[in-house]
């Protein structure tokens, strides 16, 4: 469940929704499901835990599936030491609670396809309902991150580690070890980044920076994971990378086309020379102009690459506005999107 939403407190009308809560009811919204699932999970005494996402091929979420935090088996975890196994009592007990909710492409809202709301093996407990990624509960997924990462800071003391709390949870954590900002601090020329978006059951975005070293290989230079992916998170994670490596900025970051690091890069880094990956472009192109396009695509596909290997602006200039005569359907995505960030 987000972070954010933990913080709401419940209103009336949440919680009559989360009282209705059963097969064939219908949300609003995925932001509406989050919040009238939080609110059922606050009342009941137990905490979610999103088990699967699917999506369509457009990109669109399909499907959510969300599971007890209590359920599943344990996991085994041992620390560096091999003398001290953690003695905490594992969260997962084989709960059988879960919920399906889908959003087929010809709804206009998300719905409850399966619900099964008996609870297995555990108590409800409402005081507990918010552990999940509380950073003093032992037992959370947080406390063991932290843990490890302070093990590893105990035999290299120059290792970074920054990390954000909010109401005792972890709310965002970056970490570069001194290997990683000695790569850094060497080839800190193109600097690479990217997110996997909120593919663990945190829904928490992994956000790498990535180099290549003299030997032409791909370097990790640092990781992060954060709440949410607005532009204060990502000038959050950006400070951190100047602080971890004295502040030396990149020359040249390469993103996706992300509006939130977009407007952090913009803002904290005016200085930094920023480009849009051409492969996330090219994802971009698939999901918002492929299908009106139709069979003119591979033409259009053409065309763009055609642009954008052009050697100097004014040759770029007058074959993008050709291709925006040529291609009229995707007007919409070249003029409202593209044609704002085509100077990266
Ligand atoms: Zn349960």
């Amino acid at each position: 469940m987000n972070s954010i939403i933990n913080d709401l407190e419940l209103d009336e009308n949440l919680k009559k929704q989360a009282e209705e809560l059963a097969v064939e009811y219908r949300f609003e919204s995925w932001e509406h499901v989050d919040q009238v699932l939080y609110a059922y999970a606050k009342i009941k005494g137990f905490v979610w835990r999103l088990q699967n996402t699917y999506y369509r091929a457009d990109g669109d979420i399909s499907k959510k599936v969300f599971e007890c935090s209590h359920s599943g088996m344990p996991r085994m975890r041992k620390s560096n030491n091999p003398n001290k196994t953690r003695n905490t009592t594992s969260s997962r007990v084989g709960c059988t609670c879960y919920i399906n909710i889908c959003w087929p492409k010809y709804d206009s809202n998300p719905c409850v396809t399966t619900f099964e709301s008996n609870h297995k093996n555990h108590n409800l407990n409402i005081i507990t309902a918010n552990n999940h990624n509380e950073i003093n509960d032992p037992d959370s997924d947080a406390f063991w991150l932290l843990e490890k990462l302070e093990i590893q800071q105990k035999d290299d003391p120059g290792m970074f580690i920054a990390k954000k709390i909010h109401q005792g949870r972890l709310f965002h954590i970056f970490w570069m070890d001194s290997n990683q900002q000695d790569l850094y601090q060497r080839y800190y020329d193109v600097i690479v980044t990217d997110n996997t978006s909120r593919t663990n059951r945190y829904q928490m975005a992994l956000c790498f920076f990535v180099g290549v070293d003299n030997r032409n290989h791909t370097r990790i230079f640092a990781q992060a994971l954060l709440s949410d992916e607005t532009s204060s998170s990502y000038v959050w994670v950006l400070e951190q990378l100047l602080k971890a490596n004295n502040g030396i900025l990149p020359t040249v970051l390469l993103s996706d086309a992300d509006t939130g690091l977009d407007a952090a890069i913009k803002n904290f880094l005016p200085n930094v020379k920023h480009v849009h990956c051409i492969f996330h472009i090219r994802q971009n192109l698939d999901r918002h102009v492929q299908r009106s396009l139709g069979e003119n695509y591979t033409e259009f596909l053409s065309k763009f690459y055609s642009v954008r290997n052009s050697l100097n602006e004014t040759l770029f200039n007058i074959r993008w506005e050709q291709l925006i005569e040529l291609f009229p359907c995707a007007n919409d995505y070249l003029m409202g999107t593209l044609d704002k960030i085509k100077e990266s």
